[in-house]
């Protein structure tokens, strides 16, 4: 029988994060082996428990949530989001720029597959959330990584911004704050994109599903409530914030000069149309989520659990001979760099399927996230601290006793 081929355009996606290293720590689970998982950024197995609000506004609503709802999702959820971002200071948002979807990761497929034709250029971070590339190549468009500065606490660095646009280039991405650096941004910063931005005529698409996951003093500023002559596409969501990754309920919201973006929308609007409409249950937490108590707010504080957890991966692992990370100012991850020249490391894949083999932790390889140069991993600082220590207590053990052939 003929072979079942999967299509060519699938060919240069790629989403490591769940790729081979995971079906590595699989086939030891299933062996028997107990995995320590720090790779992914799901709060709740962890013990990050959603909000009780949340959680009964859902089943108190479940009995009149069978029937599709609209495409672009409920009134009430759109207006909480619409009125979020009126708060922060987007002027010009109207219910109809507020787009509800299955996570923001149906959404950034979305609006990469509304925008691109074959070899237009979309500017991405590197590191980056590796879907935003993977999104990018599936939609025929053509991923240009711009550099983040390490020695600059992972910044973008604008020459290389600048340095990478060509007359195709279409878009530029902004993560912020980032996933996997945990960097913050400036105003100022961010100022400065939006001047590359205006004079290349680019989208900017600004990921803030962390935007409330701040530490010490980071202060988030939505990059779209710095102008209303471009066109922006801002993204968030409640897996992070809110701790109900399973509930799939992101948005994206439209903003700025949306007289440019009038087709664009039209795309979009098709989209949505085309897969009905996001689950409906978990549209009902929406509102609730926005409007309710932030209790986000209790675990980032000092004495927080994830700030603490914070402060413990990081600590340990700028203790490891060979380790060193620039400390997270949001989000839930540490991005550790390793010196590879001192383990004479070729390959920070194999590194990574060589420290699960051996101490059964599960981390993510810097190349995962297009970094090309240099040797990193990524950790989830989820667990609680003790987990963290006995886990980062492997991690030493690893490295003072490796060297790749
Ligand atoms: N964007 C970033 C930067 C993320 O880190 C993630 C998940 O880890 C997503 C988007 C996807 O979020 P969602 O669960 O809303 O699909």
């Amino acid at each position: 029988m003929k072979q079942i081929v999967k299509s060519s355009k699938l060919n240069d996606v790629c989403y490591d994060i769940r790729g081979p290293v995971l079906t590595e720590a699989k086939r030891l689970e299933d062996e028997g082996h107990r995995v320590l998982k720090l790779n992914i950024g799901n709060p709740a197995p962890f013990g990050f428990e959603a909000p009780d609000d949340i959680l009964k506004d859902v089943i108190h609503n479940l009995p009149t949530a069978q029937g599709y709802a609209d495409a672009k999702g409920l009134y009430s959820a759109r207006v909480a989001v619409m009125q979020y971002y009126q708060q922060h200071n987007i002027k010009n948002i109207d219910i109809e720029d507020v787009f509800i979807g299955n996570g923001v990761s149906e959404l950034i497929v979305m609006a990469m597959q509304a925008l691109l034709n074959s070899g237009d250029e979309v500017l991405l971070p590197a590191p980056d959330y590796p879907l935003w590339t993977a999104a990018v190549t599936l939609s025929s468009g053509t991923p240009v990584h711009y550099r983040c500065d390490e020695q600059a606490g992972w910044f973008p660095d604008i020459e290389d911004i600048k340095a990478k646009i060509t007359p195709n280039t279409r878009a530029i991405v902004l993560i912020n704050p980032n996933n996997p650096t945990g960097a913050v941004y400036s105003k100022e910063l961010l100022l400065e994109v939006i001047e590359v931005a205006r004079a290349h005529g680019l989208v900017v698409f600004s990921d803030e599903i962390y935007d409330k996951i701040l530490y010490d003093d980071a202060k988030h500023t939505c990059i779209a409530s710095l102008a209303d002559d471009l066109l922006f596409v801002t993204f968030s969501g409640l897996s992070k914030n809110y701790r109900v990754a399973g509930f799939r309920s992101g948005w994206m919201v439209l903003s700025g000069n949306k007289k440019l973006g009038r087709s664009y929308m039209e795309g979009l609007n098709l989209l949505a149309s085309m897969r009905m409409c996001a689950n409906v249950p978990c549209q009902h937490a929406v509102q609730t989520a926005l409007g309710g108590y932030q209790s986000i707010n209790d675990l980032v504080q000092a004495d927080g659990r994830l700030r603490l957890q914070r402060d413990t991966a990081w600590r340990l692992l700028e203790q490891i001979p060979g380790i060193s990370c620039v400390k997270p100012q949001g989000a839930m991850y540490c991005f550790a760099k390793v010196d590879a020249n001192r383990f004479n490391i070729r390959n920070d894949e194999q590194m990574i399927l060589d420290l699960l083999r051996q101490e059964k932790v599960l981390l993510v390889h810097g190349s995962a996230f297009n970094l090309k140069d240099g040797c990193y991993f990524r950790l989830v600082f989820l667990p609680h601290a003790d987990v963290l220590q006995s886990a980062l207590g492997k991690v030493e053990r690893f490295f003072a006793g490796y060297l790749q052939d």
